[in-house]
């Protein structure tokens, strides 16, 4: 399998740090698209991105969750903050249905907003949009060692693929493969990937992602990396059980012997 190493990344926290993005985007998403009689939108909430959803980021798997995050924060009534932020982590996944099904939301639609967010702002002024997204310039560094050697790269992240593939040409990045939401779950795509690629790394911040790779039969021999630099819950750097390893920026160009 010679020449057909291939190493596969997430994007957001693992390529780029995007906070700023998120909340501008997500914010702008209630703003203009999401029906609730709850929100309050005032322009001052997009200078300062609230601790709140910065220590919330760790919980998301999905865009759309940014947009119901975002309502809770900036919502008239019991807003979320730092006072209730541990009850909604606590239950992440059950706090966001009830909050979806207590609006009538459905999580399609709310990636919608996001995407249509999104759109708008490319077409407002790309350069800006693009420039709320701070690149992790170790991991370019390693992505272009990577190709020097023939080894392939492959992104596969839950945001919509136009939108990592517009940043990373802005970075002047090239990878093989994108995969974005809509191509279905991590491990299915790494699966498919593996009939046809020796897969040498999968980089990710995601800890529950690298554990379903680990669990699976077609995937488990894929070697995997947490990025200790991306949106970890702290409690993620604790109790691994070795078959994942905790990486560092600085360690990264040791990974492999290349
Ligand atoms: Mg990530």
């Amino acid at each position: 399998m010679d020449g057909n190493k291939l190493f596969l990344f997430d994007f957001d926290g693992v390529i780029v740090d995007g906070m700023n993005e998120y909340w501008r985007s997500s914010l702008l998403a209630c703003e203009k698209f999401l029906c609730s009689s709850d929100k309050k939108i005032d322009p001052n909430l997009y200078k300062n991105i609230p601790k709140t959803f910065k220590e919330i980021r760790p919980w998301v798997q999905y865009g759309w969750e940014m947009v119901l995050i975002v309502h809770e924060i900036i919502k008239k009534d019991n807003p979320l903050n730092d006072n209730n932020k541990n009850i909604f982590i606590d239950q992440y996944q059950h706090n966001c249905q009830k909050i979806m099904q207590n609006n009538f939301w459905i999580a399609e639609e709310l990636q919608k907003f996001l995407n249509e967010s999104r759109e708008l702002q490319i077409n407002r002024d790309f350069e800006m949009w693009v420039n709320l997204h701070n690149p992790f310039y170790e991991v370019l560094d390693f992505m272009k060692k990577l190709n020097q050697e023939k080894i392939k790269t492959g992104i596969i992240t839950t945001k919509g693929e136009v939108f990592a593939a517009k940043i990373l040409k802005k970075l002047d990045i090239y990878s093989e493969f994108i995969f974005g939401y809509e191509s279905g779950p991590k491990t299915k795509i790494a699966g498919d990937l593996s009939k046809e690629f020796e897969i040498i790394g999968f980089l990710e911040d995601r800890k529950k992602t690298l554990l379903e790779i680990k669990q699976n039969v077609k995937t488990r021999n894929i070697p995997c990396f947490l990025a200790d630099w991306g949106y970890l819950k702290n409690s993620d750097r604790y109790n691994l059980t070795g078959e994942i390893q905790l990486l560092k920026l600085k360690n990264l160009k040791d990974i492999v012997a290349i």
